[in-house]
């Protein structure tokens, strides 16, 4: 039962848990803009149900659903070209997703380093939802048979996971290559944006402080102060990129900046050897406002009609269910589930 047989198919998610970061663009949504048109299916969703494994207020997980789907519109995903949806209202995403919570191991999921992260020293009080988290994971990827998924850094032990879900499903069913081995597809500087205040962490939407992070619509004074405050250690840039490897802070401004200008970051220190952060914090910021306030601009506007994202969002999920519930039907089967019409 071999069956890889289509072009590669892309497939990725972001969760509506806060507004987007800086971190979301140019880690995800921007490669993704990149894959489209490059002769791949290109798939794109709003993983609402990731969102839920920790609180959320329904009226905010409405707007931030909305704000997520903006986001990727005004950044340039095509709904004719790309399938954008919210991910619950396939509902085989659930569904496969319970199938893979009998095919992971409990020992795979305690090596998972996102969840002890996220749980923190509370772990039992956390969502059941939160530890099973990546193999839902598992089922949107897989659901589609997707071959490649863009993720930033952070994202890469849950893709490993998904192959490793994938294989065993395979093995297990003697189901040979039912399940592609999906490849975590993670390029670019800036695959792990970090927290503008710590520079051991990685930014995030659902960080505490909003000073840590550029948001996609903050306005142009706001990421000029963030930058202006970032944290940074006092020397100059360095002739070279490698002589930032001790220095966090300073190498992540300096992988915006190259992310931000479709550079390298070694062309970027080449730029600015021996600049001054009072030199190269404005200069950052101005480009980040170039590149970020006409997105903004524009999700604004797509804000203003939640009725026009809902329908994008639901004609993108009936054509997900097309590809997605005979792939569902498919593992039944494979399972040993009894699927009948009363007819
Ligand atoms: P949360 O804090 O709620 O987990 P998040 O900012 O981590 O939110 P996710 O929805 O978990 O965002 O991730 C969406 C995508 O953005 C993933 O591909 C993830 O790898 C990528 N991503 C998230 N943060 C960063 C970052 N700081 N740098 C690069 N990519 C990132
Ligand atoms: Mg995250």
């Amino acid at each position: 039962m071999t069956d890889v047989a289509h072009t590669p198919r892309v497939f990725s998610g972001i969760k509506p848990s806060g507004g987007l970061t800086l971190g979301n663009y140019l880690g995800a949504i921007k490669r993704f803009v990149e894959t489209q048109g490059q002769g791949m299916d290109t798939i794109y969703c709003v993983v609402d149900l990731h969102a839920i494994t920790v609180w959320q207020d329904p009226a905010d997980l409405r707007n931030a659903t909305r704000e997520v789907a903006a986001g990727y519109l005004a950044s340039g995903i095509d709904p004719d070209q790309s399938v954008l949806f919210n991910q619950s209202q396939v509902s085989a995403h659930a569904e496969l997703g319970w199938l893979f919570n009998c095919v992971a191991r409990l020992g795979w999921m305690n090596r998972m380093t996102q969840f002890k992260e996220k749980a923190g020293k509370n772990a039992e009080k956390q969502s059941l939802g939160l530890y099973a988290y990546p193999s839902l994971m598992a089922a949107d990827i897989l659901l589609y048979h997707a071959t490649h998924v863009p993720v930033g850094e952070d994202q890469k032990q849950h893709v490993e996971l998904t192959r490793d879900i994938a294989a065993k499903f395979n093995h297990d069913y003697k189901a040979d290559g039912f399940f592609p081995m999906p490849e975590p597809v993670i390029e670019g500087p800036a695959t792990r944006v970090m927290n503008l205040r710590d520079g051991t962490k990685k930014m995030s939407k659902s960080g505490e402080s909003d000073m840590e992070r550029i948001n996609m619509t903050d306005d142009a004074a706001t990421i000029a102060k963030k930058f202006k405050k970032a944290r940074t250690d006092p020397a100059p840039l360095p002739e070279t990129y490698k002589e930032l490897s001790e220095r966090p802070e300073a190498r992540n401004l300096v992988d915006i900046y190259a992310s931000l200008s479709d550079t390298s970051a070694e062309a970027v220190v080449t730029e600015y050897a021996g600049a001054g952060w009072g030199q190269f914090k404005p200069a950052l910021a101005d480009l980040a406002v170039s590149k970020l306030s006409p997105i903004s601009e524009e999700m604004d506007r797509l804000m203003k009609d939640p009725a026009e994202i809902d329908r994008i969002l639901g004609k993108g999920a009936d054509r997900a269910r097309e590809i997605a519930n005979p792939i569902l039907e498919r593992t039944y089967d494979i399972v040993g589930m009894v699927r009948s019409t009363g007819a």
